[in-house]
């Protein structure tokens, strides 16, 4: 089923009037690990009460300091694909030897509600959304700044070992080929500037027409007045 056939109840109005209610749309950042993006979406959802988190499953065992239900569901590979068999991910991509996915449930009752969600998921995911649900969705791609920036930012994370970072280094050119396919581009060289322009990207994109609902009523009574 797509995401794109559950509106269930009224969303908040837009700003401006009550009258015009708006579904809510999924926000994708994705980069190649140590780009920045989940700084970058940390700080989003600081600062936007109406912006939610999808939180992924993965088969990958918990890093110190994740914590279970708030950084990732942590669960087995036979429960992994018992929920591909169920139906119950709206994507689902294996990365660098593990599975991850996305729960179905929490985002389509956010959306449904007018709730925007952001995804912290890869390219293959994206592809996947693009397909099921292309209306709702909104991509963006995060850029490091150059490539001793990136692995700057890996070693700096101090989780890895040396061998991992340098599969994440390897795997960073294969992901920044898919850049094409995204939306938008921000390049993370100061964060707060990156911060402030996926706000303006989420701020533009809450108006886009397509997602609007109640425009039509609207419209034919302010003509009404006129
Ligand atoms: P990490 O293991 O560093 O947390 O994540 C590794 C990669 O998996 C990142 O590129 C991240 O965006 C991606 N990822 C995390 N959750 C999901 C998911 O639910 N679906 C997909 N397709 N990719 C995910």
């Amino acid at each position: 089923m797509s995401a794109e056939n559950t509106v269930k109840e009224a969303a908040p109005g837009v700003e401006g009037t009550a009258e015009i209610h708006r579904r809510g749309l999924m926000l994708v950042l994705s980069s190649p690990s140590g780009a920045g993006k989940t700084t970058i979406s940390r700080q989003l959802l600081e600062r936007d009460e109406n912006l939610q988190m999808s939180i992924s499953v993965t088969t990958r065992p918990p890093r110190p300091g994740e914590v279970d239900g708030r950084d990732y569901y942590f669960i087995t590979p036979e429960r992994f694909h018992e929920m591909v068999e169920n139906n119950e991910l709206l994507e689902h991509a294996q990365v660098f030897g593990n599975y991850y996915g996305t729960p179905r449930g929490p985002v389509e009752e956010a959306l449904s509600k007018g709730r925007d969600v952001l995804f912290d998921i890869d390219w293959q995911g994206t592809q996947q959304l693009r397909e099921n649900a292309r209306g709702d969705l909104v991509s963006v791609f995060v850029l490091p700044p150059s490539a001793a920036a990136l692995e700057e930012r890996l070693r700096s994370r101090a989780q890895d070992s040396d061998q991992v970072i340098a599969g994440r280094m390897a795997k960073a050119a294969e992901e920044i080929s898919h850049y094409p396919e995204y939306d938008y581009v921000i390049v993370n060289h100061v964060l707060r500037k990156s911060v402030s322009q996926a706000e303006a990207i989420l701020r533009a994109e809450r108006a886009r027409q397509s997602r609007l609902i109640g425009v039509s009523d609207f419209v034919a009574r302010l003509k009404a007045d006129l």
